[in-house]
């Protein structure tokens, strides 16, 4: 499994999560060519280790392990993944 963003990283991209990951498979981070374009960030569940270091470094709480994620937001752990196959 992975962490996966959902939907209250929309619009906000703090990316201190960016920082925190010891696998750099948090993006598109700020200053990356598609940063601006995105409405926000993503983990890429091939790399995420599920360390959880980016969990509380969200000021929004909008990280969850993939199995813990709100039935309100299960369709974000297709769109983490699916930003990562394009
Ligand atoms: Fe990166 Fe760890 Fe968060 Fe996975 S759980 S995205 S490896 S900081």
């Amino acid at each position: 499994m992975a962490y996966v963003i959902t939907e209250a990283c929309i619009g906000v991209k703090d990316a201190s999560c960016v920082t925190v990951c010891p696998v750099d498979c948090i993006h598109p981070a700020p200053g990356e060519a598609d940063f601006e374009a995105q409405e926000q960030l993503f983990i890429d569940p091939e790399v995420c280790i599920d360390c959880g270091a980016c969990q509380p470094e969200c000021p929004v709480a909008a990280i969850y392990p993939a199995e813990e994620v709100p039935a309100a937001l299960v369709a974000y752990i297709e769109k983490n993944a699916a930003y990562y196959r394009r």
